[in-house]
């Protein structure tokens, strides 16, 4: 069995890494661009810092993955304790907002708890993401911070999003918990799974992807962009004109583009297309000259004072980010914006206005934002996979063909799932199709999704 991978971000590797421990060798990846990663690739600028695209926390739900990760760094890693924040009236709240209302003026912390008291009703009556916001978190948690910040991040109206991708990707409410920290002046920091997460020494997250290629690379094409799928003659043909048979095909391209790129395919097929919406992102990355004492990690920006959603200390997650590993000297701010034809952004003025956000919302001075060693953009036409109302129906028209043309769309915007669109699920893609294909074993990840969510 022949197998063509499109792809060498997460999903792809994870999908030829199974290959390889299954001892299959009839496969190849071919990569658009000229390095692996995908996503998660990392990049070094002019002046010598590292960007990752967006903030790239690893907290992993499989075993599985952690030993693929372990293997590519060896003990080229840290480990950090995650802490994220959010800025919100002018403090720092810690992240999850509704465990730690007691940061907020009296006013804000009083509409938040007679919100909560409020509540009544059940979460199941709900029939999008805006309404059940309304239901779980009542009008004090959703006016300062849920309402806001997720506009921000998705870039979509939160009536068009479902409520089916939510488990632990929110964090639920717990009245009585809410209370007592209030009452005792607890600090509740403790939510998720990623409490502590890994990251590469050397190159960013994706030194990670670079290690899992390495035993492979012959076997990696890049520069190889796929133009045309022929599902009758089950081939693929790529940009300069070469083409490749195959019997099945493991892609991880954008879907809607997939399904443009298949030279036949119903019109309810295409249609069906249309339904998938995603938003864009631009990762600034800004690097400073000075020391910048302060461990957050990253930290949450719902208000309109500055564009982006998020901010992360880069510097802190590993000191050769920054040029020649010196802290002392330098620091690095990589700040992210979504888009889209809701929520325009000036691709142009973007620097210039995140650079002004840091001063309004506290993050820099007047003083330090003249001191920029450093200003790197990058454009991300597909970011975030919207889980829309019709994203459900859409996927249970479109995979189904496909697959029964021997083709595997998986991945983070392969599949489309957003709550299995991380890198640990985007690996784990990979490999459960392999596993599935050549074992007839379960794809877990990609078929039940919220079970995926807790597994290890
Ligand atoms: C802003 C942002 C923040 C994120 N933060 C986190 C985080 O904190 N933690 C986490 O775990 N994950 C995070 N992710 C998600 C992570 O990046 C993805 O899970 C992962 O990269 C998905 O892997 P993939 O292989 O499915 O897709 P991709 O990484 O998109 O890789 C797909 C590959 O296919 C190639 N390709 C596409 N079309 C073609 C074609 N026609 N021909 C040839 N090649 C093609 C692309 O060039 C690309 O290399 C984040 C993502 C973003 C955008």
């Amino acid at each position: 069995m022949k197998f063509i991978i499109i792809g060498a971000g997460p999903t792809g590797l994870g999908a030829a890494y199974q290959l390889n421990k299954l001892g299959h060798t009839n496969w190849q990846i071919f990569e658009r661009s000229d390095h692996v990663g995908g996503l998660a690739a990392s990049s070094l600028d002019d002046n010598n810092f590292t960007w990752d695209i967006g903030g790239h926390v690893l907290f992993s739900h499989y075993d599985y993955f952690d030993k693929a990760v372990a293997e590519a760094l060896g003990d080229q890693y840290f480990e950090h304790q995650r802490e994220s924040w959010i800025r919100i009236l002018q403090r720092w709240v810690p992240y999850p907002f509704q465990n730690n209302v007691r940061y907020l003026p009296d006013d804000a912390l009083r509409e938040c708890v007679f919100g909560l008291r409020e509540l009544s009703g059940t979460s199941n009556t709900t029939s999008n993401f805006r309404e059940w916001m309304d239901i779980v978190f009542g009008r004090g948690i959703v006016k300062y911070f849920m309402e806001p910040y997720n506009r921000k991040v998705w870039g979509v109206p939160l009536e068009t999003m479902s409520k089916s991708w939510i488990a632990e990707r929110v964090s639920l409410v717990d009245l009585a918990r809410i209370e007592r920290n209030i009452t005792e002046e607890l600090d509740d920091l403790s939510w998720g799974p990623n409490n502590v997460f890994t990251f590469p020494k050397y190159g960013g997250t994706g030194a990670i992807y670079e290690g899992i290629a390495k035993p492979m690379r012959e076997k990696i094409n890049l520069q190889h962009e796929m133009t045309e799928i022929d599902l009758d003659q089950k081939t693929v043909t790529f940009s300069h004109g070469l083409i490749e048979r195959y019997d099945v095909l493991i892609t991880t391209s954008p879907l809607d583009l997939l399904v443009s790129k298949c030279r036949v395919v119903p019109e309810r097929i295409s249609d069906a297309a249309k339904d998938l919406v995603h938003n864009s992102g631009l990762i600034v990355g800004l690097g400073f000259e000075g020391r910048r004492d302060d461990s957050k990690c990253w930290m949450y920006f719902p208000e309109s004072s500055a564009p982006f959603y998020r901010v992360t200390n880069f510097h802190n997650y590993s000191r050769f980010n920054v040029p020649a590993g010196d802290t002392e000297r330098y620091f690095s701010l990589m700040c992210e914006t979504t888009y889209s034809s809701c929520k325009p952004e000036n691709k142009s003025t973007i620097v210039e206005e995140t650079l002004q956000g840091l001063v309004n919302s506290g993050m820099i001075d007047e003083d330090q934002k003249n001191r920029l060693a450093s200003r790197h953009l990058i454009d991300i036409p597909y970011s975030y996979p919207v889980p829309t109302l019709g994203r459900d129906r859409a996927l249970a028209t479109i995979q189904p063909f496909l697959e029964s043309h021997s083709v595997y769309s998986r991945g983070r915007f392969g599949a489309w799932k957003y709550e299995v669109g991380n890198m640990d699920h985007s690996f784990m893609q990979g490999v459960e199709v392999v596993e599935r294909l050549l074992k007839g074993t379960e794809e877990r990840t990609f078929e039940d999704p919220l079970s995926a969510q807790s597994v290890r």
